[in-house]
């Protein structure tokens, strides 16, 4: 009896035990799940991390990429600007030794104008000047021949009716005149040669004939 007493009292603690046992079991079990449950939200959050990092790494590798191609974009359009830039100078320089020729080609016209100027006023001059000279010698030609015509027509006319010609010839002196003129000093009996004064009778009075 006092056996089984003892018996009972050592079953009572040791379902105790067993119960408290199980307590901490239920209770480890517990803070296990709690637990691993926290540790799946941390890899899921990490996963999430991971994934946002590659997602940035991504796009940082994307703008990088842009970047670069920009760069290089940048530098074939500062190339090119050069090169345009350089263009541009030589065809500036071609202008300016194009101008540089044009100016020089009119130049050289102006002045080949001026020498054209001057030998056709030249020519105006020399031509003015034969121009003269044949008028000089015309004139002087033609005054000596009025010069001689005069001088023959004083010759030929009578010196006393001077628009008369010569026609009678006095052959004492040989002095000629015309005849109405020895008339007029045969009617008034002027028997003198008007020109030395030398008398002179009927007969010495003789026709001439200038005949050609
Ligand atoms: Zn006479």
């Amino acid at each position: 009896r006092r056996r089984l007493e003892v018996a009972e009292s050592s079953r009572a603690v040791l379902e105790d035990q067993v119960r408290t046992q199980d307590a901490y079991v239920r209770s480890a079990n517990s803070q296990r799940a709690e637990a691993d449950a926290a540790l799946a939200t941390k890899d899921r959050e990490a996963a999430n991390a991971m994934a946002a990092h590659s997602r940035n790494q991504r796009e940082l590798e994307e703008v990088r990429m842009q970047m670069e191609k920009h760069a290089a974009a940048v530098v074939v359009s500062k190339t090119r600007g050069t090169k345009l830039m350089d263009r541009m100078k030589e065809i500036s320089t071609e202008r300016d030794k194009h101008l540089e020729t044009l100016n020089e080609t009119k130049r050289r016209l102006e002045k080949a104008s001026r020498r054209l100027e001057r030998q056709k006023e030249k020519t105006k001059d020399a031509e003015a000047k034969a121009q003269d000279k044949t008028e000089e010698e015309e004139d002087e030609m033609k005054e000596l021949l009025e010069f001689e015509i005069s001088d023959l027509q004083r010759k030929v006319n009578c010196p006393i009716l001077k628009d008369k010609p010569k026609e009678v010839v006095l052959i004492r002196c040989g002095h000629t005149f015309s005849r109405a003129c020895i008339d007029k000093r045969l009617a008034d009996r002027m028997r003198r040669c008007p020109t030395c004064n030398k008398g002179f009778a009927n007969d010495d009075v003789k026709p001439i004939y200038l005949t050609s």
